[in-house]
C-alpha cells in the first residue's frame, strides 16, 4: 500500500544547517521558530484550543536526509558514529520514510502560525502532522532506553570578549536568546566523536543569519571566536 502525505506546514528555524542541532528536543530551549502552516491550515480554525496546550508533537520529513535505497542498520552519532544498531532501535535521521518526531514548546499561537522553542529542526523542515502533547499519555515513569540512557554530557563554554559583544549585539538585533542558543548547542559537543579536535582547528556552524566560529582550547572545552554575519 502506498499512501500519499503532503506537508500541513514548514518551519522557520534558527538552524539553517544539520551541523551543530541538538540530537533531540528540548535540550536547547533557547533554539526558537516558526511554523508556518499552509492553506488550508492557516485558517484559525485549525489551531482554535492549542492555545491551551504547552507542548506538542510535530511528525515531519527529514527532508534533508531522504534516501531511495532503505538501510536496515544505522551509525548513530550518539554511539561514536562507528558502532552500527538496528534502524528501529534508533532515531536516526535516515529512516525508512524519512519521518521524524519532536516534542517542542509551544510558545505562541496565531492564525496559520506556531511559535515554537526547543526545536531541533532545520530550517524549511516540511511537518505532516501536528498532536498535543498529552501529560497523562506521553509520560512514561517507568520507561527506559539502556542505548540512550540520559542526556548527552555538557562540556563548558567560553566566549572570547569580542565575540560575546557581538553575539549581544545581534541579539538585540534579532530579539532572540542568541547568547542562550549558542551556548546550549555547543554545551552538547556538535563535533563528531571521532575527531580529536586540535586548537588549531576551527568550527563553524550557522544560527539564524549569523556565522558562528569556536575551537576546542583544550578537549572538552569549547571557546566562542566570533559571531558574524553569514556570508550564504
Ligand atoms: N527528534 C527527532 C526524532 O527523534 O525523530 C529528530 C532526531 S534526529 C537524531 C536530530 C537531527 O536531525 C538534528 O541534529 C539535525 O541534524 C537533523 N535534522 C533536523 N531537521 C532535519 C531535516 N529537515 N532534514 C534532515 N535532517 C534534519
Amino acid at each position: 500500500m502506498t499512501h500519499t502525505v503532503s506537508p500541513i506546514g514548514f518551519v522557520r528555524s534558527c538552524f539553517k544547517e544539520k551541523f551543530a542541532i541538538p540530537r533531540q528536543p528540548q535540550l536547547a530551549p533557547a533554539a526558537r521558530g516558526v511554523l508556518e502552516l499552509v492553506a488550508p491550515f492557516d485558517q484559525g480554525n485549525a489551531v482554535q484550543g492549542l492555545e491551551q496546550v504547552s507542548h506538542v508533537w510535530l511528525l515531519f520529513l527529514f527532508h534533508q536526509a531522504l534516501e531511495d535505497k532503505p538501510r536496515l542498520k544505522v551509525r548513530p552519532p550518539r554511539l561514536g558514529g562507528n558502532k552500527s544498531m538496528g534502524v528501529f532501535a534508533t532515531r536516526a535521521t535516515h529512516r525508512p520514510n524519512g519521518i521524524g518526531q519532536s516534542v517542542v514548546k509551544l510558545e505562541r499561537v496565531e492564525a496559520g502560525r506556531l511559535w515554537l522553542s526547543g526545536i531541533d529542526l532545520l530550517d524549511g523542515t516540511p511537518v505532516l502532522d501536528i498532536k498535543p502533547y498529552v501529560p497523562y499519555a506521553d509520560i512514561i515513569g517507568s520507561a527506559s532506553n539502556a542505548i540512550a540512557s540520559a542526556a548527552p554530557e555538557l562540556i563548558p563554554v567560553q566566549w572570547t570578549d569580542a565575540a560575546l559583544l557581538q553575539a549581544r549585539d545581534h541579539a538585540t538585533r534579532l530579539e532572540e536568546p542568541l547568547v542562550e542558543l549558542i551556548e546550549q548547542c555547543l554545551a552538547q559537543d556538535p563535533r563528531p566523536a571521532y575527531q580529536t579536535p586540535t586548537a588549531e582547528r576551527e568550527y563553524g556552524a550557522q544560527f539564524w543569519d549569523l556565522d558562528v566560529r569556536w575551537h576546542y582550547p583544550q578537549p572538552g572545552l569549547i571557546r566562542v571566536l566570533e559571531v558574524v554575519p553569514a556570508e550564504r
